[in-house]
């Protein structure tokens, strides 16, 4: 299903103009607008999703699949040194277009690029009925 007035609806089915590394049926991928790395690409579904939250395991499944390809091939043609893979689920994570985007964005020696978060303590006790209690909705 696609969404009205959704700017990756639009740009992923061709109504607006991005560009377009490859796409297929199901995905476009596309280099982002204001990228934070030479080369920083987002794999869109043209169906829209809003997010992880709300796409079906086998889109994700093909999703990456995919997703592996385009990183390899990044990595070739601009001999970046690394990559991170990101992908932002909800205001408070950092999304701001609110369909589904899978960021790869390639790293460089000397960058400006910026993904980090300060280690935090975890108490096992917890960890472990935690993932008990996640584990009975799997
Ligand atoms: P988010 O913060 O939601 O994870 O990432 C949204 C990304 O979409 C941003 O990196 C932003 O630069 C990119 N973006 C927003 N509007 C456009 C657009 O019109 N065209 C392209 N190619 N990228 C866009
Ligand atoms: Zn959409």
């Amino acid at each position: 299903m696609k969404k009205e007035d959704c700017l990756f609806c639009k740009i992923a089915n061709g109504e607006i103009p991005s560009t377009t590394i490859y796409e297929n049926n199901d995905f476009r991928v596309f280099f982002d607008i204001a990228p934070a790395s030479k080369g920083h690409a987002l794999i869109v579904p043209k169906q829209h999703y809003n997010d992880i939250f709300d796409m079906d395991a086998e889109t994700g499944g093909r999703l990456f699949s995919l997703a592996t390809a385009v990183a390899r091939a990044l990595k070739k043609e601009l001999k970046c040194e690394g990559m991170n893979i990101v992908q932002n689920n909800g205001l408070i994570a950092g999304q701001t277009v609110f369909h589904f985007h899978l960021h790869l964005i390639p790293r460089y020696t000397g960058d400006t690029v910026n993904i980090v978060w300060q280690p935090g303590e975890a108490d096992q006790n917890e960890l472990q009925a935690l993932a008990k209690a996640v584990r009975k909705d799997l």
